[in-house]
């Protein structure tokens, strides 16, 4: 079987771009895969054009060889754009190779280890009553680990950290006091506060009012993560946007997360995951999925999740107020992974066990679109 064409289908679908990849094979076997930059797509599609000038002609279902080709073929190798668009491909071709086989995508990972996975689910309302009403919702249809954001809207375009610290921190023990003990509860800050921010946050909260921490701060100074653990006892999930293995390297190795927000579309693909997967298991870190994609990914790490043996929750986008409607363009992915209460099934269908209406999918147009661009009330640049 030989690799014949790549393509890259940057689409507006829902409220966001997805970013898919079709590898196709002169045998009729084609496969399908996605990348999780979230921004700057074209840079994606570029460097997948780039990747099919040397794939064309090559056996698929040598994926590993081909993972090790793909980055290395440059001087410089890795960086989040080419590694969201490697990661594409790898999924593509454990999509084929599956079919190939026929057998579903966890048994090339070594097979099945759970019988379902089960996800987190997120509140939308940064107020406390919304936010406690909705996570009753989510409790109420079978969801035991749930996360919370801080109270903030980004509609005026300002965050100042400390306005929302105290608010939020609030917010959190009202949720802890109002839902029980039992229910696993975190907040996900984006990457928007201060070594000192941060700390100020949870140690406003009595100790147990939260089960994780997501991104507090960012990920680029390991040594910030040691100093903020000196100051909070709350676990950290974090790894979201690292692209390779080596991005890990330091907070699996130096102890600095309890939970490891592995991107499938970011890291470099199932390929890649399954590496981090390995080494974070020898540390008793547990994976917890980053999932905020189209159903490509939701696929491809279900398959992951079923696969791990260390393994805490996939996360998954429902609305509280509108649990399974409004799901993901029904028209383009005919076959896409659905929710069962709060767990996905594990599929049995051979590779990922997606379907997509290539011509809907083409009918979909690419829309520039920018993340917030956040500032402080003195003017300042800040995260989104
Ligand atoms: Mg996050």
């Amino acid at each position: 079987m030989k690799i014949t064409d790549i393509k890259p289908f940057p689409v507006w679908i829902g409220h966001r771009n997805q970013m898919l990849v079709k590898v196709e094979t002169d045998e009729g076997l084609f496969g399908w895969g996605e990348s999780g930059l979230s921004g700057r797509e074209k840079a994606v599609q570029g460097a997948v054009e780039h990747f099919r000038e040397f794939l064309i002609g090559r056996d698929p279902t040598l994926i590993g060889a081909i993972w090790q080709e793909v980055y290395r073929s440059q001087y410089f190798e890795g960086g989040r754009v080419l590694q969201a668009a490697l990661s594409a491909i790898d999924i593509a071709l454990h999509d084929i190779k599956g079919k190939a086989l026929g057998v579903p995508v966890h048994q090339l990972l070594g097979g099945k280890q759970r019988e379902v996975i089960p996800t987190f689910a997120s509140t939308s309302s940064a107020k406390a009553d919304t936010m406690i009403e909705q996570a009753q919702k989510l409790m109420a249809a079978g969801w035991t680990a749930i996360r919370f954001f801080p109270d903030f809207t980004d509609e005026g375009r300002i965050f100042e950290p400390r306005e929302h610290i105290a608010s939020t921190a609030r917010a959190c023990v009202r949720g802890r006091e109002a839902l029980g003990d039992e229910v696993v509860l975190g907040i996900d800050w984006h990457h928007r506060l201060s070594v000192a921010e941060a700390a100020s946050f949870c140690q406003k909260m009595p100790s147990g009012t939260l089960d994780f921490l997501e991104e507090p701060i960012r990920d680029e100074t390991p040594e910030a993560y040691e100093q903020l653990r000196r100051l909070t006892d709350v676990p950290f999930a974090i790894g979201e946007e690292f692209a390779s293995k080596w991005q890990f390297l330091p907070y699996i190795e130096r102890g600095l997360h309890e939970f490891n927000r592995i991107d499938i579309c970011n890291v470099g693909g199932l390929t890649e995951a399954m590496k981090v997967a390995g080494w974070s298991e020898a540390h008793y870190v547990d994976m917890m999925p980053h999932n905020p994609l189209g159903p490509v990914c939701t696929a491809a790490t279900i398959h992951f999740s079923a696969a791990v043996a260390n393994f805490a929750w996939l996360e998954t986008r429902v609305n509280p107020d509108d649990l399974y409607g409004g799901g993901a363009a029904d028209d383009v992915f005919l076959q896409q992974p659905r929710l069962e209460g709060a767990v996905y099934p594990v599929p049995d269908t051979p590779g990922l066990g997606i379907e997509i209406d290539e011509a809907a999918l083409t009918r979909e147009a690419f829309r520039f679109w920018e993340a917030p661009h956040l500032r402080r009330r003195d003017g300042s640049v800040t995260n989104w």
